[in-house]
């Protein structure tokens, strides 16, 4: 038998045998490695991207040791949006197909709550949710937890990025302390590895990857006469990748901002990082980057230290860094996160001594590659997927992430796919939603009230 046939691992037969029926017929690399050990009552954080098969992995995990004579909850697994909710809970009534009477439940922002009740009374084994609205049933008791004995994660890294930390925790205060959690996260940031550490008991980590998941980042390097070069080289390789990311370094702080006054003028969504910003400033160019409604980042060495950004598309080195080692550093800032990444780099002929200096560095001998087509300049600058409503309340008026989403998916017009990071500030709130929605967002948010109270609404990208 091989190791990645499902007869291999410990399933109860009504679960094995409808598995061919749903076309599964030999395990995933996430399944091989994380089903045996989630069988085994283990803590399990899973790096694998939607697509891997991580939800059949906790799936059958939950099905296996459900007790389907009792109607409590017993499984809990939060998303982050309605639509991963829905995906999954299908997916699991899919795996149970030859159980007997499995309760599924979906509990998520904008369905109405007296519905949600109603089948929670009814009895259920399994709920599926959203941070927010599963935090709200608890706290008012329509929902018990008490006899949990699986809470998952899925996809952890969206839902700290949509800033559900805090109703995660607080889910977590209902649940009892002997239980299995199960984490899945297509990165594994800090901020992961810090609510690992808080929540689970010596989890088992699976990273599945293979040669092609290992970063790689590609090089190019292009030979400038001037500075007017220098910006219509920049403005070429923006229009040839198209990034939603990039970065820009600069040698100094007036070149940083004259380099995103002109790609401005150019029509690029682009903020200037630099030491002269106040902390504010610097707040909101970071939320607006990192939520992809600015697309270009042009910043000094230093102002970009503090950037924690997953993955960037690409990095351009404007002038060449004065260093290897700074170069190595700027650069290692693309390809993360098992992507591929890019970075460019411009020099002149007064630069080449740096460029030598820098081959001899890397291990290849650097060669100019020739610039893409100049009729690219013909294109206006393109503009980021997202852009960013300020709301003039944040955790001083208790809003939460999910109040927000709440308001904006409570229709058919936006879904929660068309909304990207929620930051919930001390007296502020940003939102990120879908470019081409934006206005159908402003409006929402505009006329409805969040959590009882209308605000302030203004549009910063
Ligand atoms: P997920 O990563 O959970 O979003 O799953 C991706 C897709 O793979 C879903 O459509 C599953 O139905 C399917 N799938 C999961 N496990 C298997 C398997 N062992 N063999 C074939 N398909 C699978």
């Amino acid at each position: 038998m091989s190791e990645h046939s499902f007869q291999s691992v410990n399933l109860i037969p009504s679960l094995t045998s409808n598995l061919d029926g749903l076309g599964y017929l030999k395990m995933t690399p996430i399944q091989t490695q994380s089903l045996p050990l989630i069988l085994a009552g283990d803590d399990v954080i899973g790096q694998a991207k939607t697509g891997s098969g991580k939800t059949a992995a906790f799936g059958l995990g939950i099905l296996n040791k459900l007790d389907t004579k009792n109607f409590n909850v017993q499984s809990l697994v939060l998303c982050p949006t309605r639509e991963l909710a829905e995906q999954v809970a299908e997916e699991i009534r899919a795996l149970a197909r030859a159980m007997q009477n499995i309760k599924v439940i979906v509990v998520c922002g904008g369905i109405p709550k007296k519905i949600q009740t109603a089948s929670l009374e009814n009895g259920v084994h399994i709920v599926v949710g959203t941070p927010g609205r599963v935090e709200e049933h608890l706290e008012v008791g329509t929902m018990k937890i008490d006899q949990l004995t699986t809470l998952v994660l899925d996809e952890a890294d969206r839902m700290l990025d949509m800033g559900f930390q805090p109703s995660i925790d607080a889910i977590i205060e209902f649940a009892p302390s002997k239980r299995q959690n199960l984490l899945f996260s297509a990165t594994y940031p800090k901020e992961i590895e810090a609510i690992a550490q808080r929540v689970m008991k010596q989890p088992k980590l699976i990273q599945v990857g293979s040669e092609e998941d290992q970063p790689s980042i590609q090089q190019f390097f292009y030979k400038v006469n001037d500075d007017v070069q220098r910006i219509t080289a920049t403005r070429l390789i923006l229009q040839a990748n198209r990034p939603d990311s990039s970065v820009i370094f600069c040698n100094t702080k007036k070149e940083v901002k004259e380099v995103a006054a002109e790609l401005r003028r150019f029509g690029f969504s682009v903020l200037a990082l630099h030491g002269d910003l106040d902390q504010i400033d610097r707040d909101q160019a970071l939320i607006q980057f990192a939520n992809k409604s600015t697309s270009i980042l042009v910043a000094t060495d230093v102002a970009g230290r503090g950037l924690d950004i997953e993955a960037l598309d690409l990095v351009i080195n404007y002038h060449t860094a004065s260093d290897p080692e700074t170069h190595v550093h700027r650069i290692g800032r693309t390809g993360r996160a098992g992507n591929d990444g890019m970075a460019c780099s411009l020099f002149s002929e007064k630069e080449s001594y740096k460029i030598s200096r820098l081959g001899e560095h890397l291990g290849f001998k650097i060669e100019a590659s020739k610039l893409p087509d100049l009729s690219l300049l013909k294109q206006p600058g393109y503009k980021a997927p997202m852009s960013t409503l300020q709301i003039s309340g944040g955790k001083k008026n208790k809003i939460r992430p999910g109040d927000i989403l709440g308001v904006l998916t409570n229709c058919k017009n936006i879904s929660g796919d068309d909304v990207g990071k929620i930051k919930v500030a001390a007296n502020w709130s940003y939102v990120a939603v879908s470019r081409k929605l934006v206005d159908t967002a402003f409006r929402k948010l505009s006329d409805e009230k969040i959590k009882g109270r209308k605000y302030r609404i203004k549009r910063i990208s």
